[in-house]
């Protein structure tokens, strides 16, 4: 059914397999659910004995204040309870906890009580499902739709990044989202992965790329930020001919003038005004082998200037 539903997470393919081992319970598809919880029987054992521990350990202190004892409760027997419970259910956890086919006013109390102490995960998925425009009714609960959730999730993560592109200081943001992506960030391309990651496979080529284009770089727009400079102080220390951007880098600094003239067919059709969005259109191949370069010249020259 997965292999049929092709289901994706971010864009990268999940793949499907007959079973799995999560937090020591092993999910097979030839297994029912309830088959794959039934090491919940060991746990019921183990919270058992945690209970009578826990029950020991009370008496022992003198421990009668009954928040105190709740919080040792919590802490010595639900956390053995509730181990794995995100997967195999609180339903499940309870009627093992409480007896499997037992129906007596007892264990639906402790049913009733497991069911609250393990609420808080739910409410959590729904508090943040809500967050992003998803309602999650727990006491009436309906199917969810999986393209509703993506959507609203996609449009939520686009909204957190362009507020942070907005706020004040915030230039290797605005270098991203309107630099090299021009301002056109939608909620579809989010969730796809830059070519550049799969194309460019050799890491000393790939990282100098990936430095340009997130403006996490070498450079001194980048550098004195660490030393707490005032942004528009972070001058080339090549040429002192403006502030050591991409940009700058890219497109105006002398100290890569042959390396433009190597790349040419990086620069010769580019519109002007240059714009690093019209740039990084270029192959991802090419792109980082200029990138690469690049810094490599830029080493060489910092190399240089720092011998006495
Ligand atoms: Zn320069």
């Amino acid at each position: 059914m997965a292999q049929l539903g092709a289901l994706s997470l971010a864009g990268q393919p999940l793949e499907a397999v007959s079973s799995f081992k999560y937090l020591g319970i092993t999910f097979s598809a030839s297994t029912c659910i309830a088959g794959a919880a039934a090491p919940a029987r060991a746990v019921r054992a183990a919270a058992r004995a945690a209970m009578h521990s826990c029950n020991a350990r009370c008496a022992a202190l003198g421990v009668k204040a009954a928040p105190l004892q709740l919080r040792l409760f919590s802490t010595m027997v639900d956390a053995v309870l509730s181990y794995g419970s995100e997967v195999w259910g609180m339903q499940l956890a309870a009627a093992s906890a409480a007896g499997k086919t037992s129906s007596t006013a007892g264990s639906k109390a402790e049913r009733l009580h497991l069911a609250h102490v393990w609420q808080p995960w739910a409410q959590q998925l729904a508090a943040a499902l809500a967050a992003m425009g998803v309602q999650l009714d727990l006491h009436l609960p309906q199917p969810v739709c999986k393209a509703a959730v993506q959507s609203a999730c996609s449009a939520w993560q686009l909204k957190q990044l362009q507020d942070a592109a907005t706020r004040k200081g915030a230039s290797r943001m605005q270098h991203y989202t309107q630099g090299v992506c021009g301002g056109t960030l939608d909620a579809d391309s989010l969730g796809t992965r830059a070519a550049y990651l799969t194309v460019v496979r050799e890491r000393s080529r790939r990282a100098p790329l990936a430095q340009l284009r997130t403006g996490s770089h070498w450079g001194a727009d980048e550098t004195g930020r660490w030393d707490k400079i005032p942004p528009e102080q972070r001058l080339c220390s090549h040429c002192g001919g403006g502030v050591k951007t991409v940009q700058h880098m890219s497109f105006d600094c002398p100290l890569y003038a042959s390396l433009r003239t190597r790349f040419t067919d990086l620069f010769c059709l580019l519109p002007e005004p240059r714009t690093l969005h019209a740039f990084f259109q270029h192959p991802p191949a090419r792109l980082a082998n200029f990138a690469a370069s690049l810094k490599l010249q830029w080493q060489v020259a910092h190399d240089a200037a720092a011998l006495p």
